[in-house]
C-alpha cells in the first residue's frame, strides 16, 4: 500500500497557530524564520491601535503589534481571523458575531494584501451558532481552543484542534513522539500566545522544540491554512 504524504513526499507536517498578535512575536517570528517554519497569527484588527495594552495576570504589561510592525512581520507566515475585538462570542447575537467575524476578514485582507480564509475562537466560547457564522462568512477553517494530543489530521475543519498547548509539560515528549511517528499524514501543531513566552520564562523551551523539528528533513513546516487545503485536496474535496 501506498503511504499519502505532504507535498514533496514529505510525511509529517508542523506548524504553530500563535493568537493576539502581541509585541513578542517580533522574537517569536524571528526564531521561527531561523529554523524556517511557518506560523499562524490569528489577530484582532480592532486592536491594532496605539500599541492596544493589557495587564497580564503576571503583572507584566502586553501590548499589541501596531499594524506598522505587523505587516512586515507576519510576511511568509499565515494571517488569520481571531475576531475584531475578541469578545465574549456566546454573549454577542448572530448579527454581531457576524460583524465581528467578517469586519476582521475584511481588514486584514485589505492591510495585508492577501485573502484571508483561517478563523481561531478567542477565548473558547464556540457553538452550533457561531460555527453557522463562521461558514457563512467564507472562512475554510475555525480552530478552536481544545487539543487533540494527538498527531491524527483532523477532519473536522470547523472544529479543528491544534495538538498542544504550549506551556503544556509534555511538549518536549510528544516533539519526540511526533518524530518517531509512522502515522499517515501525521500533524503537529502547537499552539499559545508568544506572551506566554516571557510570563513562562520559555523562550529556551521552545527553540529547542523548533530545533527538534528542523532537524528532521521528512517535517514540511506548513501553515493551518496550507494543511487544510492539501487534505481537502486528498479527499477530493476542491472548495477553496
Ligand atoms: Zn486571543
Amino acid at each position: 500500500m501506498i503511504k499519502k504524504t505532504y507535498p514533496g513526499g514529505k510525511t509529517k507536517a508542523f506548524n504553530v497557530t500563535y493568537d493576539d498578535g502581541v509585541l513578542q512575536d517580533i522574537r517569536f517570528v524571528t526564531l521561527l524564520n531561523q529554523y524556517n517554519l511557518k506560523g499562524t497569527f490569528n489577530l484582532n484588527s480592532g486592536l491594532m491601535e496605539n500599541e492596544f495594552e493589557w495587564i497580564h495576570e503576571s503583572g507584566k504589561s502586553i501590548k499589541r503589534l501596531s499594524k506598522e510592525k505587523a505587516v512586515p512581520l507576519y510576511q511568509g507566515h499565515e494571517i488569520a481571523c481571531h475576531t475584531l475585538t475578541h469578545p465574549y462570542m456566546n454573549d454577542l447575537s448572530e448579527q454581531e458575531i457576524l460583524h465581528e467575524l467578517q469586519a476582521d476578514k475584511a481588514n486584514l485582507e485589505k492591510l495585508f494584501g492577501r485573502e484571508v480564509k483561517g478563523f481561531a475562537v478567542p477565548f473558547d466560547y464556540y457553538s452550533e451558532r457561531i460555527e453557522s457564522c463562521v461558514r457563512q462568512s467564507g472562512f475554510s477553517y475555525a480552530r478552536i481552543s481544545q487539543e487533540s494530543r494527538s498527531f491524527m489530521p483532523q477532519t473536522d475543519f470547523f472544529n479543528w484542534k491544534a495538538t498542544v498547548f504550549h506551556t503544556d509539560s509534555q511538549l518536549e515528549e510528544l516533539t519526540r513522539q511526533f518524530i518517531e511517528t509512522d502515522l499517515e499524514l501525521a500533524v503537529f501543531q502547537i499552539v499559545g500566545h508568544s506572551y506566554d513566552l516571557d510570563v513562562e520564562d520559555m523562550w529556551d523551551r521552545i527553540e529547542n522544540v523548533f530545533r527538534m523539528i528542523a532537524a528532521h528533513d521528512e517535517i514540511l513546516p506548513m501553515t493551518t491554512i496550507e494543511i487544510v487545503a492539501y487534505l481537502r485536496f486528498l479527499s477530493g474535496d476542491n472548495q477553496p
